[in-house]
This record gives C-alpha cells, structure tokens and sequence, in this order.
C-alpha cells in the first residue's frame, strides 16, 4: 500500500498518557507487519494542564489543525481537581464529535478467556457483539426549559430531536455492519410503548432501512427488557442500534458484563470521511492510579486495532487482536486482572507477539 494514513495522537490527561505509548507500539507494530505507511504526530493540547495554561483546552485553531488527520487516537480527558469534568470535557472530546460530525459512536463487547466475568458461568465466546449509538441528536439536546420556577407549579420540559437524516444514517451503518457478520442479527433498541411520539417512528425508520437489507434478521426490544437480557442472555446479541440517551447507557452496561473496563474500546466515527473519526478508550483519565505505570493499556491497544481496521488493514486488525486474546490468556496482567505486571509490560508482550505471529 502506497498510501500514508495520517494519525493525530492526542494523550490528553492522567493515565491516557500512560496508555498512549503502548496503544501506539502495538499499532506500529502491525503496521510494519503489514506494510501500512502511518504518519504519526502528537499534540500537547486537549488537556487539563494546557487549560490551567490557556484557559481553554485547545487552541482557537485546533479544527484546522486537525482536519487533515484520517483518524485521531485519543487516550482520556479530565482531572476534576484542577478543572470540572464538564469543562474539560466539553472543551474538548464533545467539541471533536460534534464538529467532526462523528455520528457513530461504536462500542465492541466481548468476553475473553482469562478475564473474569460478573455473569456467572460466562464463557470467552458467549459475549461478542457490537453497539451502535446515535452521537449527535436525539435525547441529548439544549432545547426546552422551566417555567414556574421555584414554586409549586413548577414545570421542566426537556425536548428530544430526531431527524430523519440523522436517524437513517445510523440505521444504515447498523444493517450494513450486521450484515457483514456472520450472524447477520440486528437488535433496534426502541421504547415505542412509552414514548409514543419518537420511538414508534424510530422502529418505523428502522422497518424502512431493513427492506434492503433482507438477509439481516432484526428484532426489536424496549430498552428496559433489553438492558437486562444485556445480563441474562448476553448471548443473544450481535449488533444492537440505539438512541443516544439509550446507547449511551447500553455501552456502559455491555462492558462491564464483559468484565474490566481497562480493555473495553471505542470508536467515533464520520464513516464518510468527511472529517477525521476518533479511536479511544471506554475508561477515563483514573486519576486514582495515575503515576504508578500500572494501568491497563489494552483498552488503548484495541481503540488502535479499531483505528486500524477503519483505516483499510482488516488484517492489522486481526493480528492485535489475536495478540490481546493472547496476552489476556496466558501473559502477564496488570494489577485490576489481579497481576503485578505494568503498563508497558503488556504493551511490549502484545507487539512482541504482533511481531511474531506467523
Ligand atoms: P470518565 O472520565 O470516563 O467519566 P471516570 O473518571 O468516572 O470516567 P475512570 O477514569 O474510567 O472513571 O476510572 C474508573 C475506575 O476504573 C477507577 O478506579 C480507575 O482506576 C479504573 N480504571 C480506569 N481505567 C483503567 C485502566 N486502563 N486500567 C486499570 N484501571 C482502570
Ligand atoms: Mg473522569
């Protein structure tokens, strides 16, 4: 391949700078395994000490900055003792997927061999699916307000928008993703009984885009049965499509039915590639073991595989992958899989492995 695929580093604050270097390593590694050109550059901007510095998170040009990166590998934003969690993230992670129109926010849950399970009797193999959350619209808007305040006939309205554009978009992502897979399930998480102006019309939106795709079996549920088949059949599950509100819950909760948050990835993605998507880790900045070198870097390191599979190289994909599934096996773990080993320990493991795979 002749093409060099730009990426925009940014550690951002506490243990995203910790993970970074590995989540990089593995990512050079399978691009030397497979001959992917990579521009790499880092930035010392979207974080908590350029804001004590500046008084904003990144500087006024940041978007020009950024817009010419095929994709931005994030590590976490937020230390709440010098700035509040909104500001930080506001001034930042929330500004990249609204104005890089990052419509797609993609979470991959499952269950390896070796890491413990909070489901009992859970097998490596039982858990293994994707969610799809709507990013930009729905539930998470500005538009409403109070009246009455602060009185008795106080009233709070609070609207929800949902656009046709917006919510074809994330459908269509949704059925051609299952559609790839070899189970070919589509789950619409809807709560059309109770909410009887959106959600019907979401199940509508979703009844529509499924006409062309007639290989895909989809299956709606109500987010309440839904959240708990999450725990009592997560089996059943292949990819799953859902609101903002109702995605943004389901990707905390699939994770942590696959047990720690240290190894669970994200994506946000513009799949048209109109501005750059942004490969990150579920887990935030940890200031609690920020310093130490004993976080897990695997959640950075799959974010990395992820990158690279939207990238173009499946294969990248794979090989970190099959080198995660590896080290979490029989490599060494860091101390919340109940190991001893570091920080960059497991880096070095997973691309040595990379590097040796046949
Ligand atoms: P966010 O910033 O996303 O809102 P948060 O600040 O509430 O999240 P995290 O920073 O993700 O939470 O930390 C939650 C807990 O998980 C902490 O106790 C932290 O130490 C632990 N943790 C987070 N990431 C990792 C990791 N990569 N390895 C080990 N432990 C982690
Ligand atoms: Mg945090």
């Amino acid at each position: 391949m002749s093409q060099v695929f730009k990426i925009a580093a940014i550690a951002g604050d506490g243990i995203g700078n910790e993970v970074m270097p590995e989540g990089l390593r593995a990512v050079n590694a399978a691009a030397k395994r497979y001959g992917l050109s990579l521009q790499i550059d880092t930035f010392p901007w979207a974080n908590c000490e350029y804001y004590a510095r500046h008084g904003d998170m990144m500087p006024p040009d940041w978007k020009d900055q950024l817009q010419g990166y095929d994709a931005i590998f994030f590590g976490a934003v937020g230390w709440p003792a010098t700035v509040p969690d909104h500001v930080s993230l506001w001034g930042s992670l929330l500004k990249f997927r609204r104005e890089f129109d990052q419509y797609i926010n993609l979470r991959h849950v499952r269950l390896f061999d070796g890491v413990p399970c909070p489901l009992a009797g859970r097998r490596a193999g039982d858990i293994d699916f994707f969610i799809v959350r709507e990013n930009t619209e729905g539930e998470y808007t500005n538009l409403g307000g109070r009246l009455f305040a602060d009185t008795d006939r106080e009233i709070v309205i609070q609207e929800s928008v949902f656009t046709r554009h917006g919510t074809d978009r994330v459908m269509r992502f949704a059925f051609e993703l299952a559609n790839r897979r070899e189970r070919k399930a589509l789950t619409v998480a809807t709560k059309s009984n109770g909410i009887a102006i959106s959600m019907p019309w979401w199940d509508e939106r979703a009844d529509a885009m499924a006409r062309h795709y007639p290989d895909v079996k989809t299956d709606k549920q109500h987010i309440d049965i839904l959240a708990a088949r999450f725990v009592l059949q997560p089996q059943r599950f292949d990819v799953v499509v859902a609101s903002n509100l109702f995605g943004d819950i389901l990707s905390d909760l699939g994770p942590a039915c696959a047990g720690t948050i240290g190894i669970a990835p994200s994506a946000n993605l513009n799949p048209e590639r109109a501005f750059p998507s942004l490969f990150e880790p579920v887990h935030g900045s940890a200031p609690d073991i920020y310093g130490q070198g004993i976080a897990n870097p695997i959640a950075m390191i799959w974010s990395g595989a992820l990158m690279l599979q939207f990238l173009g190289s499946q294969e990248a994909h794979d090989a970190i992958l099959r080198a995660i599934e590896h080290c979490l096996k029989d490599g060494p773990r860091t101390p919340d899989l109940g190991g001893q080993a570091s920080t960059e320990d497991i880096g070095r493991a997973i691309a040595e492995h990379i590097a040796a795979q046949a």
